[in-house]
């Protein structure tokens, strides 16, 4: 009797020791303040603004996350976040301790924003027990609202432009802009601020690609800090120039001659095991990565005009192939291929010396992929000269040269058929129509009629 009276007094104190412990857990274990942080993309709320949202708990894990943004009387919310934590009595099972929220901020998510300042506040509660239910923890950060984008006037008249063409807009935007110039399509040109001009005037050399048919989608744009951005159609005639077509035939002597060479002289380039099939990586891949590293290198290109006069075409030259054939492939009577050739095939006798077309700066002399021994020369503003297929380099990288200097002599390296300068004139990365900029009338009344005293053309 008596051990049993024991052993029932063992099972109460046991079991009061229980009550106390659920009684402490109940009390004591919510889970730690959550830690939250908020990190916007840009400065301010404009019409859509990335916000990333950190929150981080341990242990028992997070609740409820809200994200509201504030202005004056109103709070819309924006994004809300249920996560189920561990009871209080539990010490394993699932549970979520940190989140991301990565929300788009702005005009085009929010009703009814209005321009000034709004709050983005942050609620983050943590796990709680049926005895103590903490308040959340609450994060806020203050931002400017602005909506209006900057002011864009074209001060430039006449912007007449050909499919494949340059042309130049001579703009003011007003001051909050920190990004204009034209866009057409995923093609970017900048706009640079006007030299010698009294007012702040700017002015942006642009090109239409070969195969657009149409001016909508060209646009000078102005964008603000925030993303704001105004897009303006200004173009008030456009002259389409159809596509020709060229069909090449591919010998298999050609291709014997030419895929070697380029292979061993182009470490990215892989080796098909297959003659055809080798030329086709070259004619599409090494083509592709070569366009874009001449984009790269618009980039780097001086903001002046290095040149004075207009371009020159190799004297005593015959065109093989001019601006914008569609080219297609054919081998064994199959069509294995389609390229559109952007240049100038020029040819007259073999080896003879190929001259800089205008004054400017060595920016790529050396092996080029598809193109063979290339020079090309920086004549500012983003406009490019690109001398290919030669036999012999005379130019040095980084050297200024003249209108008329040689430069290397004519020859039938990368993908040549024979014996020619294949010659293009590139505008921000984009290949134009070089019989504009070899036109002296053109350049007379694209430019310097707009650009005023920033381009004086020798010799008129
Ligand atoms: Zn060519």
């Amino acid at each position: 009797m008596k051990s049993t009276s024991n052993s029932k007094r063992n099972v109460t104190l046991g079991g009061a020791a229980i009550l106390g412990v659920a009684l402490a857990l109940s009390w004591f274990r919510v889970g730690p303040p959550p830690t939250v942080t908020i990190t916007p993309e840009l400065p301010g709320i404009g019409r859509s603004t990335p916000v990333a949202v950190q929150v981080d708990s341990g242990q028992r894990g997070l609740s409820r996350i809200t994200v509201e943004l504030v202005q004056g009387e109103r709070a819309e919310l924006l994004a809300e976040r249920q996560h189920q934590p561990r009871p209080f009595w539990a010490f394993w099972g699932p549970r979520t301790t940190t989140d991301e929220l990565v929300l788009a901020v702005g005009s085009e998510t929010v009703e009814q924003l209005v321009e000034g300042e709004a709050t983005l506040r942050v609620s983050a509660d943590r796990a709680s027990t049926w005895l103590r239910s903490p308040p959340p923890v609450v994060q806020e950060l203050v931002l400017p609202v602005r909506l209006t984008p900057p002011a864009i006037q074209v001060t430039s008249s006449q912007t007449y432009v050909a499919q494949g063409g340059s042309e130049t807009v001579v703009y003011k935007v007003g001051p909050s802009a920190v990004r204009d110039g034209v866009r057409v399509g995923e093609h970017w040109f900048p706009g640079y601020p006007l030299p010698g001009a009294e007012s702040d005037e700017r002015f942006a050399l642009f090109g239409v690609p070969h195969d657009l048919d149409d001016t909508s989608e060209v646009r000078l744009v102005a964008i603000d800090d925030i993303g704001n951005e105004l897009a303006v159609r200004f173009i008030d005639k456009f002259t389409p120039k159809p596509l020709r077509t060229d069909t090449i035939n591919l010998s298999e002597r050609f291709m014997e001659r030419v895929v070697p060479q380029i292979l061993a002289r182009s470490p990215q380039v892989k080796d098909q095991g297959d003659l055809l099939a080798t030329y086709l990586t070259i004619n599409r891949d090494l083509r592709r990565a070569n366009a874009q590293a001449l984009a790269d290198l618009s980039a780097g290109s001086a903001p002046r005009f290095l040149w004075n006069q207009p371009f020159l075409q190799l004297p005593n030259t015959q065109s093989m192939a001019s601006f914008a054939d569609r080219r297609t492939y054919v081998f064994d009577g199959q069509d294995v291929d389609q390229q559109d050739h952007l240049g100038f095939d020029l040819a007259s006798v073999r080896k003879a010396p190929v001259l800089s077309a205008n004054r400017g700066k060595v920016v790529l002399a050396e092996y080029f992929g598809i193109y063979g021994n290339t020079v090309v020369v920086d004549h500012g503003y983003g406009l490019m000269t690109l001398y290919a297929h030669l036999s012999s380099i005379e130019a040095q990288l980084g050297k200024d040269v003249e209108r008329g200097e040689s430069l290397g002599r004519t020859g039938e390296t990368g993908l040549a058929g024979g014996d020619h300068l294949h010659f293009s004139i590139i505008l921000h990365g984009l290949q134009v129509n070089p019989l504009e900029w070899w036109d002296r009338r053109w350049i007379e009344h694209r430019l310097v009629r707009k650009l005023g005293s920033a381009l004086v053309i020798e010799n008129p």
